[in-house]
């Protein structure tokens, strides 16, 4: 009867992880659709994440080389913490080691990755100050815990890499570095952030892109001002 009953807890928990699974893969497809529609990850650029269990480890994130104008539910890969895959099919994206590093760091529900054109332009632009400021603009206050438009918000830059375990320990340095940060760029590559949960962090991807925008736009037609005169 003991042995019955503990079994059908195990069932039901394992039911219970089955569907947060689904349902994260389902936010998270329908994210990754809608940055599509924006630009910010044409092709099969840019991945996202999200978690399923803390204890132990259980992360929700895109399965490597996948359109993400067709993104679907089933192109989602549960892991753990070493990288080992427990559902889905397909290899997990080489920048998983970041989506690890920004869980175990910030306590990340949910990090998203784009390759948009200004993260792109504004990371090379900004390189050699380290990082990329922004303030004074009201979108600020879309991000976590920024009540005002004064807020300066520092998106430290780190160089592109293809080797992620370095990538990854470079980043665990830079997240220390700079608490308050809401995300990250890499050189000539896009943008990371990341929130407490999915619709948090997909909040951040739209506030921080439109910033980067901004900036982006500014320096342009501050240059092209400075040209004319
Ligand atoms: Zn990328």
């Amino acid at each position: 009867m003991l042995q019955q009953r503990s079994r059908r807890r195990h069932l039901s928990a394992k039911h219970s992880a089955t569907n947060a699974f689904r349902e994260l893969a389902a936010g998270l497809a329908e994210a990754g659709r809608a940055f599509y529609a924006r630009g910010w990850v044409l092709g099969t650029s840019g991945n996202f994440s999200a978690i399923v269990a803390r204890e132990p480890l259980r992360l929700a994130i895109t399965s490597s080389g996948m359109d993400k104008g067709a993104l679907t539910a089933t192109q989602f890969l549960e892991i753990d913490e070493n990288l080992n895959i427990l559902r889905g099919s397909g290899e997990p994206s080489a920048e998983a080691l970041l989506h690890l590093a920004l869980v175990r760091a910030r306590g990340a529900g949910a990090v998203l990755h784009t390759h948009s054109v200004w993260s792109t332009i504004l990371s090379e632009s900004f390189a050699g100050q380290g990082g990329l400021p922004i303030s004074g603009y009201e979108m600020l206050k879309g991000l976590a815990s920024v009540a005002s438009h004064k807020h300066r918000e520092w998106l430290p830059i780190l160089e592109n890499s293809q080797d992620m375990p370095d990538l990854a320990r470079q980043l665990e340095a830079i997240l220390q570095r700079y608490p308050g940060s809401h995300g990250f760029l890499l050189r000539g590559h896009g943008l990371y952030t990341w929130g407490d949960n999915l619709s948090e962090a997909r909040r951040h991807v739209e506030i921080l892109e439109f910033l980067l925008e901004v900036v982006g736009r500014a320096c342009g037609s501050a240059r092209g001002n400075a040209a004319a005169v």
